[in-house]
């Protein structure tokens, strides 16, 4: 339903749920963040935000990238094992999805035959064991195992992945669901979101992403983007323009 996500200089949890409370309007079943420095920590919870919030406790203080999610359930109950962010097997990627992976039965039984196994019911669990797999399989970087998985996936979805082992990125993704993308001067900071209203106050220069394009965002490198094949896209920026 919502994603915010955020890599730069700041405590990236606040940012996170300070954005999840701005998507509220939306309407959600559960919520949660995941942080990235050495370790992945994961916080998630059925319910308000606020309960969230109250969950997060002071191991996220100095970790500058997250992501966070605002579920809507289409796949499994509103339990906590469903919410998002969702780990890989091995401990290494974590996502967040909105929308529905449309073929994850055929995909879920694939992965079972080489041995995965799965924590709850979402199509999101099987997209991030999808990822993996064929990160394993095929020794890639995350953003040519996202590239290269979701060659075989169909449906609608926005994603942002994280990968314990490339802690200075972020790979974000989209078709069929909205994505924006908040620029800052420095490319020392990015932020993402389902709708441009957690980013404006930070930046209003606003990159939306169109289906099929792949962005990798890292600390100090300006924003690249391909499609899904790889091939190299250019992108517009919107400067809003706001008095806030
Ligand atoms: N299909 C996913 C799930 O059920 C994502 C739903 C959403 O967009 O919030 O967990």
């Amino acid at each position: 339903c919502g994603i915010v996500g955020y890599i730069g200089t700041k405590k990236a949890s606040d940012i996170l749920v300070d954005g999840l409370k701005k998507l509220e309007y939306r309407g959600y079943d559960s919520a949660g963040i995941a942080v990235l420095d050495k370790d992945i920590l994961v916080y998630k919870q059925p319910g308000k935000v606020i309960n969230l919030e109250q969950s997060i406790d002071d191991k996220v203080d100095g970790i500058t990238t997250g992501i966070a999610h605002t579920r809507w359930a289409t796949h499994g109950e509103p339990t906590q094992e469903n919410a998002h962010p969702h780990k890989s097997n091995n401990g290494e990627i974590v996502i967040v999805h909105n929308g529905i992976i449309e073929n994850y039965k055929f995909l879920k039984d694939e992965l079972i035959d080489h041995g995965f196994s799965f924590l709850g019911q979402t199509d999101t669990e099987v997209l991030v064991n999808y990822i993996q797999f064929v990160q394993d399989k095929e020794k890639l970087n995350i953003e040519d195992a996202v590239k290269k998985a979701l060659q075989n996936v169909n449906g609608a979805y926005a994603i942002a992945v994280l990968d314990k082992k490339e802690p200075n990125k972020m790979v974000v993704t989209r078709k069929g669901s909205p994505l924006a993308i908040g620029l800052t001067e420095t490319n020392d900071e990015f932020y993402v979101a389902s709708d441009a209203i957690p980013i404006i106050e930070y930046t209003q220069s606003l990159v939306y992403l169109n289906d099929d394009e792949i962005v990798v965002l890292e600390r100090g490198k300006k924003m690249k983007v391909t499609d899904i094949y790889g091939v190299e896209k250019s992108y517009k920026v919107k400067n809003l323009d706001l008095n806030l």
